[in-house]
């Protein structure tokens, strides 16, 4: 495991030397001693990024030869699937096959962008028709510049990718700040990025905790631009300290997002994707669908078969054949979601299975799959994100009911509407307040597809076109016929 920061195309060791355990969340054991990237290093990387803008080739190769290198980085990427698969369990607990499904994943987002990189040398302007035709005028996309990329630990590698691949692309260069939960595949993209030859300073990695790296980070004054996944209380803090030089900011933050069952579903249908919208990633996912609204006709029934069901999911170590739920990320998320549950029960919620240690690991950060019904729609754990394996379900009566208990959340990020009558989904679907809607099914997610959310849920959208212009700026070019005058002031 690599044990050191890369910044300049090189490996260095934290300027003040600190380090930080890595532990696996499946064994309690430390795994790691990773490089704690502090001020000092954060400057060294922005500096050597800066650098590379401001002088070197990268943001002026054409987007075919930046192709090449986001291509390259995707073969090595697929070549080493298994290893950076099992990395990522060791790392953040999921099970192994959800690993490999991440990786591929990988590939395939830097795949996506080195073809739009493509696109950027075969549309490089777009004219705009203007009423006065001594006037032309055009539109040409520039990269931002510096970007800065703090990232969290529920998808470590694909995270990094949804920045890094579009950043580069559009001829950015970048330093990328991983969690501290999960470092270890990030560094891994630095000798992935070594491997594929990229220029010093286009992609620099520097691990480390919040408050000591990604903090001088989003103050760094030579960061252009600053693009942030992670919860909503660091979201704003991050918007605070780019408000300061007026950084251009993108946020992709948290959800509590809904599912909305109707009573003309097929059960077994409802029931697989309610599982994966919570399940799947130990429900440790931004757009996880964790509230439940099931038409009141289909309610006892559903209920009945979904904590049928959950309660067959294999828990284990994410290594295991056959784990379907592997152990939360840490101790913290571990004790935060016990308590989370806790003052849910206080307050009136019912557990209809779960909401403990699973019998047989008494190592490891291990919650069974929960589901919890009969809370008030002020209960926490209905109005607040989990981040677990913990879905709330509740009646609803019509399809009115439906769309206003869904809608009323602070977050607008994901929401999923199953029903037999398309009609239906289609209304449902426009009446939802979310960035991204799912009908008859919940998760599905494609590198094509704008990614990000309404609300508190976030600023601007990543993923497909929408994400590598987060990268790029926008700029007009309008020339006068040079044998007219305008004729304002010399008459
Ligand atoms: P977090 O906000 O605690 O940490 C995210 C990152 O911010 C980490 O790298 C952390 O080191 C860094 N950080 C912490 N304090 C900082 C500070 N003061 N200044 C700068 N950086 C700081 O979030 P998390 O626990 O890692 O991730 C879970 C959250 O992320 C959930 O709320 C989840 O919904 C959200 N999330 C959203 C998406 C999405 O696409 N919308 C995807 C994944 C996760």
């Amino acid at each position: 495991m690599r044990d050191k920061l890369f910044i300049n195309g090189e490996w260095h060791l934290p300027l003040k030397g600190g380090r930080f355990p890595v532990v696996n969340p499946a064994t309690e054991e430390i795994i790691a001693d990773a490089p704690a990237g502090t001020a000092e290093d954060i400057n060294t990387a922005v500096r050597a990024a800066r650098v590379a803008f401001d002088h070197g080739p990268w943001p002026k190769l054409s987007g075919r030869e930046r192709a090449g290198y986001l291509r390259a980085m995707a073969a090595r990427i697929e070549e080493r699937t298994q290893d950076l698969a099992r990395l990522e369990v060791l790392d953040n607990g999921k099970p192994l096959p959800e690993a490999v499904w991440d990786i591929e994943d990988t590939a395939g987002c830097f795949r996506f962008y080195a073809d739009l990189a493509e696109e950027l040398d075969a549309n490089p302007e777009e004219v705009i028709p203007l009423g006065d035709d001594r006037f032309s005028s055009r539109v040409v996309r520039e990269p931002v510049g510096v970007a800065g990329a703090i990232i969290p630990w529920n998808y470590p590698l694909l995270m990094a990718a949804w920045k890094v691949a579009p950043a580069l692309a559009a001829g950015c260069t970048m330093v990328l700040k991983p969690s501290e939960l999960t470092p270890l595949t990030a560094l891994e993209l630095g000798a992935i990025a070594e491997d594929a030859g990229l220029p010093a300073g286009v992609l620099n990695i520097v691990t480390g905790l919040g408050p000591d790296a990604g903090q001088p980070l989003s103050e760094h004054p030579g960061i252009d631009k600053l693009a942030f996944t992670g919860s909503v209380p660091t979201g704003s803090r991050i918007m605070a300290a780019a408000a300061r030089d007026i950084k251009n900011v993108s946020l992709e933050l948290g959800g509590k997002s809904p599912f909305v069952v109707f009573a003309d579903s097929d059960i077994d249908k409802a029931v697989e994707w309610i599982m994966f919208g919570i399940f799947w990633n130990q429900g440790e996912v931004c757009s996880a669908t964790s509230r439940v609204l099931v038409e009141e006709s289909l309610y006892p029934a559903l209920l009945t078969r979904l904590v049928e069901e959950t309660k067959k999911i294999s828990i284990g170590n994410g290594l295991d054949d056959g784990t379907l739920l592997g152990p939360l990320v840490s101790k913290g998320q571990y004790d935060k979601i016990h308590a989370m549950i806790e003052r849910g029960v206080s307050g009136g919620a019912r557990i209809a299975t779960g909401g403990k240690r699973p019998e047989g690991l008494q190592k490891g950060y291990f919650l069974e799959p929960t589901i919890l019904t009969d809370m008030s729609e002020d209960n926490i754990v209905w109005r607040e994100e989990i981040f677990g394996p913990v879905v709330c379900v509740k009646p609803f009566r019509d399809e009115t009911d439906a769309i206003r208990m869904a809608n009323d959340s602070r977050f607008g990020l994901a929401a999923a509407v199953m029903s037999d009558d398309l009609d239906r989904c289609e209304r449902v679907a426009r009446a939802f307040k979310a960035g991204i809607v799912w009908i008859n099914c919940s998760q599905p997610t494609f590198t094509e597809a704008p990614w990000g959310g309404y609300k508190q849920s976030g600023i601007g959208r990543e993923l497909g076109k929408w994400g590598l212009s987060n990268y790029l700026e926008v700029k007009q070019i309008t020339a006068f016929d040079k044998n007219e005058t305008w004729g304002w002031y010399l008459k």
